[in-house]
């Protein structure tokens, strides 16, 4: 495993197999086995595999969130080394926006909803250190969790706009025994917040089990879930979204499929999740 900072030492070691195939795995570190899931894709589908570690500012919308953000670099490393990772990409704030940085990727209509309301000017962060990821590993496939299932759909839409010559590879949420999803933030939870965060999947799948039955009206869902995130005490909600997977619009009524997410504060860590429902 090859582990650089420098642009120059990254596109070195990346071109020096022409001929292989390359998947990358953009990550903010403090890997779980959510991210490793993703390697774990990447390494079955590649010949050779990249990682990327980096906790993107201009992403942070709040800066007690990016000051709080965990890490833990040495962790990390072995984590990467036992997977069989072949590069690591390190680098520092000012190597990916020098003092005159002044060029931003934004897309437009798909994140004007959900987490792109909720916190302005997340996505175009996102957007713009992912397009540079993809400058600099040229990578043949990219690996993302539905875990962020709008910045998932976000990411196609720049290929897609942008002519970007990659495959872009969805992957499934991965979650803790009792149902939690994965998140680097968990780790900032307090004992009793982590307790009360599996409230998140309770109430997910309790409005599945409700449309298994015959619901279909998503205001009633959106009580369902309402009712048992408010019963964990520490929680505060920021939004119960069912939308439309393709286009994240609002449903009123559930057609075919819908996708259910939500935003909740958990004793102030903000914890997001979702699941696809279909009839
Ligand atoms: P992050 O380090 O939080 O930016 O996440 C890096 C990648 O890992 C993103 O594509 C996330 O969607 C994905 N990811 C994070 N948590 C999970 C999870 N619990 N299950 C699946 N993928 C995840």
């Amino acid at each position: 495993m090859q582990t650089f900072k420098a642009i120059s030492d990254i596109r070195k070691a990346r071109h020096k197999d022409p001929i292989q195939s390359w998947g990358l795995v953009p990550t903010m570190g403090y890997l779980h086995e959510g991210h490793l899931s993703l390697i774990r894709k990447a390494r079955q589908q590649n010949d050779r595999i990249g990682v990327s570690i980096f906790i993107n500012p201009i992403q942070f919308n709040n800066s007690k969130d990016l000051m709080t953000y965990p890490q833990n670099l040495e962790e990390d490393l072995s984590l990467l080394e036992k997977e069989n990772v072949d590069l690591v990409w390190i680098p520092s704030d000012d190597l990916v926006y020098p003092s005159d940085f002044q060029t931003y990727i934004d897309v437009t209509k798909i994140t004007s909803r959900l987490e792109g309301a909720a916190r302005p000017g997340h996505f175009k962060g996102v957007t713009t250190v992912v397009a540079k990821l993809f400058n600099v590993f040229q990578p043949h496939r990219v690996y993302f969790g539905k875990k962020d299932f709008q910045q998932l759909a976000v990411i196609k839409q720049m290929v897609k706009d942008l002519n970007f010559n990659i495959q872009i590879i969805p992957c499934p949420i991965i979650r803790e025994n009792d149902g939690l999803a994965m998140s680097s933030r968990n780790s900032n939870l307090s004992a009793e917040a982590r307790k009360q965060a599996v409230c998140l999947y309770q109430a997910l799948t309790a409005a599945k089990n409700a449309v298994s039955a015959g619901e279909k009206n998503c205001n009633t869902l959106k009580t369902i879930i309402a009712d048992i995130i408010q019963t964990a005490k520490t929680s505060k909600i920021d939004y119960i979204s069912i939308a439309d997977p393709d286009s994240l619009e609002e449903l009123d009524v559930l057609q075919k499929k819908g996708l259910f997410s939500m935003a909740v504060y958990m004793d102030k860590i903000r914890l997001i999740d979702n699941m696809e429902v279909y009839l």
